[in-house]
């Protein structure tokens, strides 16, 4: 079976071939920027009110599953502040000398976006403190008996980071942030709306109940929605007429495998992994990704909220279980449930 490479392991971004594409449909403007109406709202003031006393904007925390915005977020409030954007990761600053380069290059009130903030490495995330609180850092210069430090005073910058585990924020860190806002999934008439914006900005003719057809599919996630399209546009070039209507798009999302409620192939092996393996649960989640071969850190960022956001798991104490809409979805019963194998726990 042929399943869509939706997601990458670790991080829930896409494949690099779509990147091009992705970048090509990015809002660069608030106007542009469908949904979040809560968040978006009040980030409209704070980036007015930062404007209007010429000073930077407070450091912001936008938190929430991958592929809802918050890169494009960080973007729009450079544009909208008319300042310099720069984008690095936790993973890639492993030294603190890594992250002095990118600081001292800063110009004033520039904004610096940190994706996957909560993968810093203890010792840069220490130095982005004094960074944050004082806009200051030390350098160390030279080596060994001569080695000593140097304080550097910092252009006054908004330091925007990025996160889909806020838990895993350290609480020094969390609290440098002013702003904190939670990004949530989007609902599918505000999708419909991402997939008609996004078609016509590739000159694709879409019919709007092929739009709804493909929101409907795309688990509340806006890269997902135009990561179909794309696919569905494929379709409609090879096997249709050029036009995305609801024939088309409903042959191309059976054909990779995308259901009726947006689960793809390894939503469904997890399910089944539960149910077939597990009795149904409770199982921990370290257990469902080594039986169904997937790194954990995937199940649990980028499969697993949106299986119980739309009910079909349920997180308890002892574990994650299915629910009885998991059952039916899948075809299952209950008493389906394989007797015999150990219901593991983590
Ligand atoms: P994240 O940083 O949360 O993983 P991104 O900001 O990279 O997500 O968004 C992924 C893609 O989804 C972007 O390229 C953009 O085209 C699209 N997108 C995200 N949010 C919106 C939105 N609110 N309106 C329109 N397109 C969006």
């Amino acid at each position: 079976m042929q399943n869509i490479p939706l997601h990458e392991p670790q991080t829930g971004k896409t494949a690099p071939a779509d990147r091009d594409f992705e970048q090509a449909l990015r809002p660069l403007r608030f106007d542009d920027f469908a949904g979040q109406a809560q968040p978006v709202g009040n980030l409209k003031v704070f980036v007015e009110a930062a404007k209007y006393r010429g000073e930077p904007l407070d450091h912001t925390l936008l938190h929430g599953p991958p592929g809802l915005g918050k890169t494009t977020l960080a973007n729009i409030i450079a544009n909208e502040l008319g300042v310099g954007f720069k984008l690095t990761s936790g993973p890639v600053l492993d030294k603190p000398g890594d992250l002095a380069g990118i600081l001292t290059s800063l110009e004033p009130h520039d904004v610096l976006f940190i994706d996957e903030i909560h993968r810093l490495s203890p010792v840069v995330e220490e130095y982005l403190y004094s960074a944050m609180e004082d806009y200051r850092i030390d350098i160390m210069i030279d080596r060994g008996p001569s080695a000593r430090s140097i304080q550097i005073d910092l252009n006054p910058f908004t330091l925007v980071g990025a996160t889909t585990r806020s838990g895993l924020l350290t609480a020094p860190l969390r609290a440098r942030f002013g702003i904190n806002l939670h990004f949530e999934y989007y609902d599918i008439d505000t999708l419909r709306g991402i997939v008609l914006r996004s078609a016509g900005i590739l000159n694709q003719p879409i019919d709007e109940e092929a739009a709804v057809e493909i929101a409907g599919r795309s688990r509340g996630t806006p890269r997902i929605a135009n990561a179909l399209l794309r696919r569905v546009r494929d379709f409609a070039q090879v096997k249709g007429n050029g036009r995305i209507d609801t024939d088309i798009a409903s042959y191309a999302l059976e054909a990779l495998n995308i259901d009726r409620h947006g689960l793809d192939l390894i939503d469904r092996k997890i399910l089944l992994a539960i149910i077939d393996k597990f009795k149904g649960g409770p199982v921990g989640i370290t257990t469902i990704a080594t039986a169904i071969g997937e790194d954990a850190g995937t199940v649990e960022e980028v499969y697993e909220p949106f299986l119980i956001k739309e009910g079909f798991i349920k997180r308890t104490p002892r574990g994650r279980e299915v629910t009885d809409l998991a059952y039916s979805h899948l075809g299952r019963s209950p008493l389906d449930r394989s007797d015999g194998q150990p219901t593991l726990f983590d």
